[in-house]
């Protein structure tokens, strides 16, 4: 079985690198990607685990972009895997960025009175720390009741505590991507919040070369649709059961929720003939 969509705890997913490859073996996965969240560090200490227990492993990453104000998800695969240290650099900038917010997020927090601390958030996100993590700490404190209030009242782009970050556009994350040899993938597309269809001419204008049409929140017909868009197109198509561990406790490896992932096996071999 084939799953090319996975987290580790080096982002917000609960199972560490060993623990996913072994996973993986349970499930009957033997070709994995792991898509971290702005890191390569899973991957990186997955990959003797992976070549020992027979798991053929792809490498991969997952970037939260920004396409007018809209938040689109964009995975990032090499399969060659080399010629990937300036987009490194470019992902180490953007970690660079989010941790310089988390410091004056912090500071702007206890302006407003809440005793929190870089530490404590970082303690929860570790490489990919971010307000989610500062709601909890507002949740545990007793500073909110949810971490729905914590966003309206605290965190949200419109409300007192909110501190601007530099996230990356779609564009560039996609340029990026490409020039390290990569192939760019929209993440589960239903869960953008805009006309995909309307808006596939865009996206692949941007240089957008493949489309995650099997994934573990798509139904059958979701995963038509986009196949058809991926024809239409000219696109390549990814697929993966987004698996985060005890994080999404309904989506296994390789099957997705309930089964209701089937991704194709000879799907890797196509991106890997779609880049030569
Ligand atoms: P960050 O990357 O640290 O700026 O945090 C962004 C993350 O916070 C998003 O991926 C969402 O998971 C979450 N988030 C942002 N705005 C809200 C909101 N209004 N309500 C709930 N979660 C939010
Ligand atoms: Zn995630
Ligand atoms: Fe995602
Ligand atoms: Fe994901």
């Amino acid at each position: 079985m084939i799953d090319l969509h996975s987290h580790t705890n080096e982002s917000d997913g609960t199972f560490s690198p060993a623990e996913l490859i072994r996973e993986a073996v349970r499930c009957g996965v033997d070709t994995l990607g792991i898509t971290d969240h702005d890191t390569f560090k899973g991957y990186t200490q997955a990959v003797p685990l992976a070549a020992e227990a027979g798991v053929q492993l792809v490498c991969g990453i997952e970037l939260s972009t920004k396409l007018h104000s809209h938040s689109v998800h964009l995975l990032g695969y090499f399969p060659g895997n080399d010629g990937l240290a300036d987009f490194e650099m470019w992902v180490l900038d953007l970690q660079a960025a989010r941790r310089e917010r988390n410091i004056r997020l912090v500071a702007r927090l206890r302006e407003l009175g809440f005793e929190i601390t870089l530490e404590e958030a970082e303690a929860r996100g570790r490489g990919m720390t971010g307000r989610p993590h500062f709601a909890q700490i507002l949740v545990e404190k007793g500073y909110v009741a949810s971490l729905r209030q914590a966003f309206d009242d605290y965190l949200d782009e419109s409300a007192q505590g909110y501190v601007y970050r530099r996230e990356p556009t779609f564009t560039e994350s996609v340029e990026h991507i490409r020039k390290a040899g990569g192939i760019a993938s929209l993440a589960h597309p239903v869960r953008v919040k805009a006309d995909v269809p309307a808006l596939m001419p865009e996206l692949c204008d941007n240089g957008l070369n493949a489309i995650e049409a099997y994934h573990s929140d798509h139904d059958a017909a979701h995963t038509e649709q986009y196949l058809d868009l991926a024809a239409r197109y000219g696109l390549m198509v990814t697929g993966g059961s987004d698996f985060h561990g005890a994080a999404k406790p309904g989506v296994m490896l390789g099957t997705g929720c309930g089964g209701n992932l089937r991704i194709p096996a000879d799907l890797l071999a196509k991106l890997r003939a779609g880049i030569e």
